[in-house]
């Protein structure tokens, strides 16, 4: 069986079947679905079951899709679902990142705590549709610190691994992180459905 995933970002893409290695994953481009889905849900698995709902009914496949962000506790979960759109889509994250270290100012590090959340959806052409969430605990570093990863990774500190998530292996942040924990989940749930 063959499930598109409803991503037009390739690096996304890999790092997904970097994480789900045993069933068949191709692009919305593979399937050559380029149209454009507006995330209007109020929860990452509404806006997650809405593009995987888009995407299986345009292609007539099993669709996959997921939506996350960083939802930081001081300031009432934003950027929260808005975490991509957070000072505008094209902002640098260098500057979305100084700006929320700049917002915590002062703030002491019991009051810092974030997270991360990946909720991923499931929409198959008979109707069916499932929404696995993953989160990681962390906290607001006081300063950006490593070069890998993405987005916010530079400013998301896990105390357990006394690192942020920019400074983690890719296996590493994989295995902990919300994206693998809510991937997992449903590659657990799809295969017992074979
Ligand atoms: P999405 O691609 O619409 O799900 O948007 C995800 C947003 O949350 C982007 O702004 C990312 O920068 C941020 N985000 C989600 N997961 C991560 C992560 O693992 N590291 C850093 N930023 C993340």
């Amino acid at each position: 069986m063959t499930y598109v995933f409803a991503t037009k970002n390739k690096g996304k893409l890999k790092e997904i079947k970097e994480i789900i290695k045993g069933i068949n994953i191709i692009s919305m481009e593979d399937a050559g679905c380029d149209i454009e889905i507006e995330e209007t849900g109020a929860t990452f698995s509404e806006n997650a079951l809405i593009k995987a709902r888009a995407v299986c009914e345009y292609t007539g496949l099993p669709a996959l899709s997921d939506d996350s962000g960083l939802c930081i506790d001081f300031l009432s979960g934003a950027p929260g679902v808005l975490s991509a759109r957070f000072l505008g889509e094209h902002t640098p994250y260098s500057e979305k990142n100084a700006h929320i270290l700049e917002l915590l100012k002062d703030v002491k590090t019991e009051h810092r705590k974030a997270q991360f959340v990946c909720a991923v959806a499931y929409a198959a052409p008979n109707g069916e549709s499932a929404a696995f969430e993953g989160v990681v605990e962390g906290i607001i570093a006081e300063k950006p610190e490593g070069e890998g990863g993405f987005g916010y990774d530079p400013i998301f500190y896990v105390p357990e691994y006394r690192m942020t998530t920019a400074q983690m292996a890719l296996e590493l942040k994989n295995e902990i992180s919300h994206r693998g924990k809510a991937l997992r989940k449903m590659y657990e749930y799809i295969i017992k459905s074979f």
